[in-house]
C-alpha cells in the first residue's frame, strides 16, 4: 500500500533542517505498524508526507502503485478523501458541533443528504459505544470519548489507510489503551491499514510492527507477535 524509497525533506527556516534523511518504508495492505522515536526525530513530517498534506524533495512515494509527486492541490485532496482518514493528537473535532454531527461530517462533503449521513453517523458511534452521546458537543465529552468520535469520524468515509499522529498522546494509560483497542479492532474488522506515531512504547507494541526513528533515518524495525 505503502512504499517509500530513499525519502528526503529538509526545512528552509532560517538554517536548513534536514529532517528525513532516506527514509526506505513499505507497509503492506491491511498491516498495523507504528513510527516511534525521540521527539523531533521527523515522524510527524513523515506521516504528512504519506498523508499527501506536505511535499517531500528527494526519493520516491507510491501510494498503492501511484507515485505521489508534484501533485496539485486538486489531485492531492481527491486521493486523501478517497484513500485516507486522519486522527489527531489534539482530535481536531468541532466544538460548536454535536458528535454526530462531527461523525457524519465527511457524508456532507460528498454530498450526501443530512437524513442519511444522520443515520450513518448513528450508526458508527454506536459501533463505538458511543451512541448515547450524539446529541453532546465535544466539551461535553472525556479524552477517550473525544478521541472515538475522531475514530468513527476518520472511518466513515471508508479508507484504505489511516494515519494517527500520537492519538494517545493526550490521555491516560488507561484511556490509551481503549483507543488503541479501537484502532485494533477497525483493523481488523474493516482491514485498514494503519500507519500510527508514537513515542510511547508501550502504545507501539500493541501494532505489528515498530519502526523505529532516529534523527531522520529508520534505525530498526521490530516485528512484535500479537495474540
Ligand atoms: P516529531 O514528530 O518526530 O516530533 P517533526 O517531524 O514534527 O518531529 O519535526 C522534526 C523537526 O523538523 C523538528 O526539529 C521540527 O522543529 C522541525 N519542523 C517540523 N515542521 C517544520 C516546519 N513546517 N518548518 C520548519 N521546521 C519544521
Ligand atoms: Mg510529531
Amino acid at each position: 500500500m505503502i512504499h517509500l524509497e530513499n525519502i528526503h525533506k529538509t526545512y528552509y527556516a532560517g538554517s536548513p533542517l534536514h529532517v528525513l534523511k532516506g527514509i526506505d518504508l513499505d507497509v503492506a495492505d491491511g498491516d498495523f505498524v507504528s513510527i516511534m522515536g525521540a521527539s523531533g526525530s521527523g515522524k510527524s513530517t513523515l506521516l504528512n508526507i504519506v498523508g499527501i498534506l506536505d511535499d517531500y524533495d528527494e526519493g520516491k512515494y507510491y501510494l498503492n502503485g501511484r507515485l505521489i509527486k508534484d501533485l496539485t492541490e486538486t489531485q492531492s485532496a481527491k486521493i486523501r478523501n478517497e484513500m485516507i482518514g486522519f486522527v489527531f493528537q489534539s482530535f481536531n473535532l468541532l466544538n460548536f458541533k454535536t458528535a454526530l454531527e462531527n461523525v457524519a461530517l465527511p457524508l456532507y462533503y460528498r454530498g450526501i443528504s443530512r437524513k442519511k449521513r444522520n443515520a450513518i453517523a448513528l450508526e458508527y458511534l454506536d459501533r463505538l459505544g458511543l451512541k448515547d452521546w450524539a446529541d453532546h458537543l465535544p466539551n461535553e465529552m472525556s479524552g477517550g470519548q473525544k478521541q472515538r468520535v475522531a475514530i468513527a469520524r476518520s472511518i466513515i468515509s471508508k479508507p484504505r489507510l489511516i494515519l494517527a499522529d500520537e492519538p494517545t498522546g493526550a490521555l491516560d494509560s488507561t484511556t490509551s489503551q481503549e483507543v488503541m483497542d479501537i484502532l485494533r479492532q477497525v483493523n481488523r474488522e474493516e482491514g485498514i491499514t494503519m500507519l500510527i506515531v508514537t513515542h510511547a512504547r508501550e502504545v507501539a507494541e500493541q501494532t505489528n510492527k515498530i519502526v523505529n526513528f532516529k534523527d531522520g533515518l529508520i534505525s530498526s524495525i521490530e516485528d512484535i507477535k500479537q495474540l
